[in-house]
C-alpha cells in the first residue's frame, strides 16, 4: 500500500512552502466552507457562492523501499481540482480513489511515454464502473498518434471502440492550438511549445485563477505571448529537465536547464507570481535542486510529488 501525504490546503500554501507563508488570493468568506471541490461540485463551480481554490497535484510516480511515494518525478500527470487531468503519466498508479472516480477528462499535452505511461491502465481500471466515457483531449496529431502506437489492439485495446454496460468507455475530444475549449470548470487553450514532437503547453482558468504549464519545452515565444497576453496569471509550472552543463541536449531534445529557465523567465512580464519547476530528470535532481536554487528567483521552488497546491 503506497502512502502519499495528500494534504488539504485550506487556506492557501503552507507556511513552509517556498513563496512564504501568505494568504493565496481568496477573496473572503471562504473560511468554514469546502476546502476543495467535490466530485460532485467539479462542474458546477459557477454555482458556488464561494471563492473555491484551483488546486493541482502533481501525483507521484516514484517509491522509496517502502512503498512512501519519494521526490523524484518520473512519470507526468497533474491533477486539477480532483477531476481534471492534464497528462496521465502516473495516472493510474497514483491517483486516491476519489480521483479514480471522478477524473473522467485527460488533457494529453504529448505522446511521449512519461505523459502517457498508465493512460491505457487507468482505463481498464475503471472501465467496469465507467457511466461516462473517459474522454482524452488532445490535438488531432496528438491523437492520431495515440491511436495508431498505444490504443492498437497490440500494445492495448482501441477503447474507442469498445463499452461496458452503459456507455463507451473512451472517446476523443480534438482541440486546435490557440482555440479555446472547456474541460469541466475550466477554460483551456494551448500553445504550441518547442519539442521533439507535436507539443502543446496549457494556460488554463476557473474564472478566477489562471495558470500556465509549459509541458516539456525548450525555449519559445509563443507561449510568453500568450501568458504576457493575459491580464494576471497566478502560477507557472515549468520544465526543467537537465542541469546546465547538459545544455547542448537539452537543446536537441527540446527542454530546459536552470540556465534557459532563467532566460526564459524574463520574458515573463507578470510578477510575482508562483513558479514551480518540474520533469527533473531523477538521475540530475540533486544538481538541479542547487542550479534552480542559486538562480534566486523569488516564488520560484521545485514542485513536490503528492503535495497539493491551491491559488
Ligand atoms: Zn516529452
Ligand atoms: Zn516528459
Amino acid at each position: 500500500m503506497t502512502t502519499v501525504r495528500l494534504e488539504c490546503i485550506r487556506y492557501g500554501k503552507r507556511p513552509d512552502q517556498p513563496g512564504g507563508a501568505r494568504i493565496s488570493p481568496l477573496s473572503g468568506g471562504f473560511g468554514g466552507a469546502h476546502c476543495h471541490r467535490t466530485s460532485e461540485e467539479c462542474g458546477l463551480y459557477a454555482k458556488s457562492r464561494y471563492r473555491v481554490p484551483v488546486k493541482i497535484q502533481l501525483l507521484p510516480s516514484s517509491f522509496d523501499e517502502h512503498g512512501i511515494a519519494s521526490l523524484e518525478q518520473r512519470l507526468s500527470c497533474y491533477v486539477v481540482d480532483d477531476c481534471v487531468a492534464i497528462d496521465a503519466g502516473s495516472v493510474a498508479l497514483a491517483v486516491n480513489s476519489a480521483q479514480r472516480g471522478a477524473v473522467r477528462d485527460i488533457i494529453i499535452t504529448h505522446p511521449h511515454i512519461d505523459h502517457i505511461a498508465t493512460l491505457p491502465i487507468f482505463i481498464d481500471d475503471v472501465f467496469a464502473t465507467l457511466q461516462e466515457p473517459v474522454r482524452v483531449h488532445a490535438t488531432a496529431e496528438v491523437i492520431t498518434l495515440l491511436e495508431r502506437d498505444i490504443f492498437n489492439w497490440t500494445v492495448y485495446p482501441r477503447f474507442t471502440e469498445l463499452s461496458n454496460d452503459r456507455t463507451r468507455v473512451m472517446e476523443y475530444v480534438p482541440f486546435r492550438p490557440a482555440e479555446e475549449f472547456a474541460v469541466k470548470h475550466l477554460k483551456v487553450t494551448a500553445i504550441p511549445v518547442n519539442h521533439s514532437v507535436p507539443t502543446v503547453g496549457l494556460i488554463f482558468s476557473d474564472g478566477e485563477t489562471t495558470v500556465g504549464f509549459s509541458s516539456d519545452t525548450g525555449a519559445t515565444e509563443n507561449f510568453w505571448h500568450a501568458v504576457n497576453r493575459l491580464p494576471r496569471i497566478d502560477a507557472l509550472l515549468i520544465e526543467a529537465s537537465f542541469p546546465t552543463a547538459l545544455q547542448q541536449l537539452a537543446v536537441i531534445s527540446g527542454h530546459h536547464t536552470p540556465a534557459s529557465l532563467r532566460r526564459e523567465l524574463h520574458k515573463l512580464i507578470h510578477a510575482p507570481l508562483d513558479v514551480l519547476v518540474v520533469h527533473l530528470k531523477p538521475a540530475y535532481r540533486e544538481m538541479l535542486v542547487r542550479e534552480l536554487v542559486a538562480l534566486d528567483i523569488p516564488n520560484l521552488s521545485v514542485m513536490q510529488p503528492g503535495r497539493e497546491y491551491a491559488w
